[in-house]
């Protein structure tokens, strides 16, 4: 068997992407995995190779940065990798994963999660229409790809990346027919002081604006998207006016893009045993983590948006921190940047993830024949017949209606499954932790997860905690 790299890294962006430099050059044997196809996670995504020639954006000058310095680095970056499972293999970490060739184990003395942040989509009516895609989705189809979502499309959800995503419709081409967010402009002008800290990402939110308002863009504040009609696609959009509580506009469209804020990606250190905790200021549930990565657990260490949505430039500062403990518990020295750096470039991320909380009235918006569970067909009414049946936790509604077991493993079901059973029993959401996780962590084919193997070497799994 191949000797253990000293450091694995689960994830290329920001985060992960700096830790990786650092414990390289601090002298370290680092290997870096990602489902992707280039470094650079979801801000700093890479371009397809069909449209490498088109103009330069600031995310792709940034992941052009990143991408020439790993390339220039000893670290081993295995791209289009996806990691599975991890597990203790005696003092080491042993991960499985699936790559361009056959599965196969890595080992590795230390184990770096920089598994970032998945986006929440509250569940409305034909909200699974096609034509609807989430609102951070949209960023990865113009950054990789340069296509729309459809040549008229409402965008819709809550903090900057509504008027990013408006923004790059325009400039790509493609016509908004309105832009509905459930912020309103007071909430916008509370932000706006711990946003100074970082003025060039200001500046380009006021560019983004000047172009919304110059090309006449409906922007509805205090509203949010109450349904979607279409059968084979999108035909249009019925809008809510929240604090009235009233209809508000429809709009006709080919296309929706619809977010409401980003929930880390934290599976991987729940399954090894990071206590998490509920912070909505962080964007739900998160796992205890220092600021330089460190966890209670040894040999573990997390980073960027996994461990709360503190945004790219933070996640980068964090990576590199997280790299630097790395390599001095591991005997190496690493210079690192003061923590104070993190917790200025934390303040403006935190900010924004301030304006992308989901609203408990934009939960309401959800009505029992809307589908919650997308994989399983499930509707809120079937969630609800089976918390009323005494289903009280996310693990008890997953045993008995299969929610959460789909190909999406709950990704995209729980935080609403979770919502819901806080409301239908009274209790605050902070009492609902996710479902306990298993692996695989990503879609595996049956086949390469199985192996080889002797039915008596089968581990008996434990029951999960009802
Ligand atoms: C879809 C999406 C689009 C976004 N777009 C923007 C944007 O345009 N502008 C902006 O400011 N912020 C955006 N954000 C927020 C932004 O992603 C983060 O603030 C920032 O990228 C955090 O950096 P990170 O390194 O912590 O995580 P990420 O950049 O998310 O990187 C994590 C990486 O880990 C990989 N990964 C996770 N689990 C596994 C696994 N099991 N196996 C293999 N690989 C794995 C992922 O593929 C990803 O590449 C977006 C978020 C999402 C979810």
């Amino acid at each position: 068997m191949a000797d253990p790299y000293d450091i694995a890294i689960v994830g290329a962006g920001p985060a992960g992407g700096n830790a990786a430099l650092t414990a390289a050059n601090a002298g370290l044997r680092v290997v870096l995995l990602d489902e992707q196809p280039a470094a650079g996670g979801q801000v700093w995504r890479g371009k397809a190779a069909s449209i490498l020639s088109a103009p330069m954006t600031p995310e792709t000058k940034a992941g052009d940065a990143l991408r020439h310095a790993i390339h220039a680095s000893e670290v081993t970056h295995l791209t289009d990798t996806r990691v599975w499972d991890i597990r203790r293999d005696g003092e080491n970490w042993a991960l499985q994963i699936l790559g361009k060739d056959a599965p196969e184990q890595i080992t590795a003395k230390a184990l770096i999660l920089a598994t970032g942040a998945r986006e929440y989509v509250q569940p409305v009516k034909g909200w699974t229409t096609p034509g609807v895609i989430g609102l951070a989705g949209a960023t990865a189809l113009f950054k990789q790809t340069l296509s729309l979502p459809g040549k008229k499309t409402v965008v819709s959800g809550t903090g900057p990346l509504v008027f990013f995503v408006a923004s790059e419709i325009r400039r790509l081409g493609g016509t908004v027919a309105a832009i509905v967010t459930p912020n309103t402009r007071t909430e916008w002008a509370r932000s706006l002081p711990a946003m100074a800290v970082q003025p060039k990402l200001l500046a380009r939110g006021g560019i983004w604006m000047a172009d919304l308002m110059l090309a006449q863009v409906p922007i509805l504040w205090g509203h949010a998207v109450a349904e979607v009609s279409g059968d084979e696609h999108v035909t249009s959009v019925q809008t809510r006016n929240l604090s009235k509580g009233t209809d508000g506009p429809t709009f006709d469209a080919d296309s929706l893009c619809l977010g409401n804020g980003l929930v880390p990606q934290i599976e991987a250190a729940q399954m090894l045993g990071v206590p998490i905790h509920h912070d909505p200021a962080l964007g739900g549930w998160v796992p205890e983590a220092q600021p330089d990565g460190a966890t209670p657990t040894d040999g573990l260490y997390l980073c960027g948006d996994g461990c709360g949505i503190r945004g790219a430039l933070a996640a980068g500062v964090q990576g590199t921190l997280t790299g630097a403990r790395v390599a001095r518990d591991l005997g190496k020295s690493a210079a690192a940047p003061p923590v104070s750096k993190w917790r200025r470039a934390a303040r403006f991320g935190r900010a924004m993830t301030a304006l992308s909380i989901p609203k408990p009235d934009v939960e309401s918006l959800t009505t029992d024949d809307t589908i919650l569970c997308r994989c399983e067909s499930l509707k809120r009414a079937d969630i609800r017949a089976e918390i009323s049946s005494g289903a009280a936790s996310t693990n008890a509604v997953k045993s008995g209606r299969r929610a959460g077991m789909g190909p999406c493993g709950g990704k995209y079901c729980q935080s609403a499954i979770a919502a819901l059973i806080a409301k239908e029993t009274s209790r605050p959401i902070a009492e609902i932790p996710p479902p306990t996780p298993r692996p695989p962590l990503r879609p595996v084919p049956l086949g390469e997860a199985a192996g080889d193997f002797n039915y008596d070497d089968l581990p008996i799994p434990k029951p999960a905690p009802l």
